[in-house]
């Protein structure tokens, strides 16, 4: 096992007090040491990387996100619509995704991440209709081969249009299927130790896509399986009205009432919440994944994460599917966060350091993880490094700032579990010319089958 020793950063952001500006050493998969400035390391060292032209931040965690999606990026039918119609738009040219479409839409998404500083991602797919049935089983291979950590959340849609809910009935499953089915990837891929690579939480769509007893049974499973639960609430106001119509609940109230207010469970989006409820949330140590791209894309409102994190909700960051963002770029979405939430509570109550949080330790935490997110002895070896060499940063002074503020785009380098995923702004081992025309041509075949040519 090789020592490194990541030697005087330009700047660096470890998401603690702990002075570090001498750098950082690592061994096997964790971090064993920090250097305090102008000192050496303790520990005997393999090779030194020179970080001097670096910022470097933890690697960045990605709370919530659909990777299938960068499929219908920019997609005619779907824009300038907000959440629902542009779901049932989008549903009817998703029902025909396929397992080829689904591999090459999750590499090009994990790729895109890891590219952006990413080094935990996690995935929301729900859509696992008739041969599609291990989409999930495609994605967990990817990233394994990628080399990147991932939170592969099993997502679920029992309530056909017919029955009041969204999505067409072809892309829908059996209650007893999707049961089934989540306890077979729990048990073949979900890791528990410390340092996990691949985890599974259970994740049904929405509360308007499954069904009450579907949403208890998930709770009752996954604390028998001791796994994480993620689902979308409180995105829109219409999903309010939906809830208070169909359970004459709110939807915090039918939460609560299904078993989910706790801290196994952390939501996507979470805007429209009142102040009792952000109160409540955070007693019951919920996390919330912000989307500010999307959010401001749908048009859906303005996330209080202030509010949530004073009230003890642990406020994470995630890029959101790739139709509605319509990136996949983590270091790019800090900086959007950073300007939506400022919106919100003004410049002075929204730093850098407060983005960079959510992006990291937030994310982390709010999906149940201690071992990442930090820059810290015993955490995982999970770093991404940035340049400012671009014409974007010259002229700027703090680089920490400069990283968001310029708009930073690219990492120069990422590591994941103390291995080299990203070296020179390319992912180790990946052809990205060819890549992207593989998915290209799976993004043209998945618009005609739509078009039904
Ligand atoms: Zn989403």
């Amino acid at each position: 096992m090789e020592t490194i020793w990541i030697k005087n950063p330009l700047a660096i952001y470890t998401g603690n007090t702990q002075d570090a500006q001498g750098g950082i050493v690592v061994k096997g998969n964790q971090i064993i040491e920090l250097i305090a400035q102008h000192q050496t390391p303790s520990h005997t060292i393999d090779y030194v990387v020179d970080a001097s032209q670096h910022v470097i931040t933890p690697g960045l965690i990605n709370a919530h996100h659909h990777f299938y999606q960068t499929l219908t990026r920019a997609y005619p039918d779907a824009l300038n619509k907000e959440l629902f119609h542009w779901l049932t738009s989008l549903y009817p040219v998703w029902a025909n995704l396929d397992e080829e479409m689904m591999s090459v839409a999750t590499e090009l998404a994990l790729v895109e991440l890891m590219l952006s500083g990413c080094t935990t991602a996690s995935d929301h797919h729900y859509l696992l209709p008739n041969g599609l049935e291990h989409a999930i089983d495609l994605q967990v291979e990817t990233a394994q081969q990628l080399g990147v950590r991932a939170i592969f959340t099993r997502g679920s849609m029992s309530l056909g249009e017919d029955e009041g809910g969204l999505p067409p009935r072809h892309t829908i499953q059996t209650e007893q299927a999707i049961v089934d089915d989540s306890q077979r990837l729990i048990r073949q891929y979900h890791q528990h130790h410390e340092g996990a690579m691949t985890q599974i939480a259970l994740a049904p769509c929405s509360p308007f896509s499954v069904t009450t007893d579907l949403m208890k049974e998930t709770a009752r499973i996954a604390s028998q399986e001791n796994v994480m639960m993620h689902t979308h609430l409180c995105e829109t106001l219409d999903e309010e009205d939906f809830c208070v119509e169909r359970f004459g609940l709110r939807p915090v109230d039918y939460l609560e009432d299904v078993g989910w207010l706790n801290d196994r469970t952390w939501l996507a989006h979470g805007i429209h919440f009142n102040s009792e409820e952000i109160g409540r949330l955070g007693k019951a140590g919920v996390g919330v994944s912000h989307c500010p791209t999307s959010n401001m894309m749908l048009a859906s409102g303005i996330c209080k994460n202030n509010e949530l994190e004073a009230a003890g909700v642990k406020v994470g960051l995630g890029v959101d599917g790739s139709a509605s963002n319509d990136g996949s770029n983590m270091i790019a979405e800090v900086r959007m966060a950073m300007y939506l939430q400022r919106l919100r509570y003004g410049s002075a109550n929204v730093s850098h350091f407060d983005a960079l949080r959510w992006a990291t330790k937030g994310s982390a935490q709010a999906m149940g993880r201690s071992d990442i997110g930090e820059l810290a002895i015993g955490k995982q070896a999970d770093i991404a490094m940035f340049k400012l060499d671009d014409i974007r940063f010259s002229g700027s002074h703090d680089p920490l700032a400069a990283l968001l503020l310029c708009g930073a785009q690219q990492a120069d380098r990422v590591m994941v579990a103390g291995h080299w995923r990203v070296l020179n702004g390319e992912v180790i081992g990946v052809d990205i010319r060819q890549l992207i025309e593989r998915h290209k041509r799976a993004a043209s075949r998945l618009a005609k089958k739509a078009l039904g040519e």
